[in-house]
């Protein structure tokens, strides 16, 4: 243990400014802290596809003071609907029945909302740094000396990486993602879409074995849309190719019915397109002598347990919780000790995720649709357990010295 009050403010590093890094900013300068975020897009990216905050995660943001503000921002999405091959309903129901949310305590915002809500809360107090990012870090002396893309080189104590799946800090210090990535089988394509379909706050989708194509309408104006196909490898050529990834896309679904000629259309013109595997990050450790990473970096879930905001929120707040009094060793082994399970079960959700949204047989499909039509159009009451599987610990703001 250090008794932090009689040293001076120790200096953090904090890359990436999207969920897990401003929660981390913002508790670790509670913690008399002196933090800096260096992000490496313009500013923080507003709209966005929506997101959940569940069970413990609820309790990070309302300790931060944004769960009112994010209440008003809550989508509300009312119906789920499942169609088949030729379009025909198969079942209509609640989307907490799917999703093991809770209705009334669970919330559902744009990203973008999230992170400005976030960003806000944080921005007076910490130095953001925008359209920059590490260039190089080295740990051998007595802290970690960071060149910044654009010139900049500073030390800190240490580097926290909150860049997402593809984390470069990660590939820095543990080396390529590609031992720590698991694949669950399944690429996606997401984009906005005009909505010509008289969709409000609902979801609708359409599957076929092992195609889904979902339109998902978070107001009255435009859609996401969504394309995923299950493939047994992972499509490594179409990954840095755009062009590529709208071809595979459209020749999967080239011979689809419903609204897909229409979606491949739009997929065309969008200049949002998203497309990566459907995947999780499982590391055997989260840090390296004076660098850990949190968030999507260090255990994404994936969209299958809907639980990846939830995961980076309380990983961050657990991460400067456990810094608050330690130093860096002591604190980043609290860090795993106290989170990793936390992080297990919710990335253990991921099997219900996929049988549900993506079965990838006739008789997986048949199967699922039947359970389907047994669910009610009611809001469920009771959460998935995993959701809440962790207390947070009280964060005793510490003075400096
Ligand atoms: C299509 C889709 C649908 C999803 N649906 C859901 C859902 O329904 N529910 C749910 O809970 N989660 C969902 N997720 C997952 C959720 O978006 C992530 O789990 C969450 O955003 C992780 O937050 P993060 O802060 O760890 O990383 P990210 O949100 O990925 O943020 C990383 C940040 O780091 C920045 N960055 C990247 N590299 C660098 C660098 N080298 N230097 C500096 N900055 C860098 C990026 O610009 C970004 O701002 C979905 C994800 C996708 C892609």
């Amino acid at each position: 243990m250090t008794d932090i009050r009689t040293t001076p403010r120790r200096k953090v590093l904090v890359s990436g400014a999207s969920i897990a890094g401003p929660t981390l900013a913002f508790w670790l300068n509670r913690h008399g802290y002196d933090v800096t975020v260096v992000e490496k897009a313009g500013t923080i990216r507003a709209g966005g596809y929506p997101i959940d905050v569940r069970g413990t995660a609820l309790e990070v943001v309302r300790r931060m003071g944004i769960l009112p503000r994010l209440r008003d921002a809550h989508i509300d999405l009312r119906r789920l609907t499942f169609l088949n091959e030729d379009g025909g309903e198969v079942a209509s129901v609640h989307p907490h029945n799917v999703t093991g949310g809770v209705a009334g305590h669970d919330l559902e915002v744009r990203r973008g909302d999230l992170t400005e809500a976030l960003y806000a809360a944080v921005r007076d107090d910490v130095e953001f740094v925008f359209n920059d990012c590490i260039e190089t870090l080295d740990q051998s002396g007595d802290g970690v000396d960071v060149i910044l893309r654009g010139g900049g080189s500073r030390r800190f104590d240490m580097v926290l990486g909150a860049e997402g799946m593809h984390s470069r800090t990660r590939e820095m210090v543990f080396g390529p993602e590609e031992p720590f990535h698991r694949y669950l089988g399944y690429c996606f394509a997401v984009f906005t879409m005009r909505n010509t379909f008289g969709l409000s706050h609902e979801t609708v989708m359409w599957n076929t074995p092992g195609r889904a194509a979902a339109l998902y309408a978070t107001g009255d104006d435009d859609v996401h849309a969504f394309l995923t196909f299950a493939r047994p490898e992972p499509p490594f050529d179409a990954f840095p190719n755009p062009e590529a990834q709208r071809k595979l896309v459209a020749s999967v679904f080239a011979d689809a019915g419903w609204e897909v000629p229409g979606m491949l259309a739009a997929m065309r013109d969008a200049d949002d397109v998203f497309f990566d595997a459907v995947a999780q990050i499982r590391m055997p450790r989260w840090s390296s002598g004076r660098v850990a990473v949190v968030g999507d970096a260090a255990y994404a879930p994936s969209f299958l347990t809907g639980q990846g905001t939830s995961l980076a929120l309380v990983g961050a707040y657990m991460l400067a919780h456990s810094l608050a009094d330690r130093d860096h060793a002591a604190g980043f082994a609290t860090y795993e000790q106290d989170t990793r399970e936390f992080v297990n079960l919710n990335q253990g959700l991921v099997g219900e995720g996929g049988a549900t949204l993506f079965p990838a047989t006739a008789e997986a499909l048949r199967q699922r649709n039947d359970r389907l039509r047994k669910l009610t159009a009611m809001p469920s009451s009771a959460g998935r357990p995993a959701h809440s599987a962790l207390t947070l610990p009280e964060l005793t703001p510490v003075t400096p010295g």
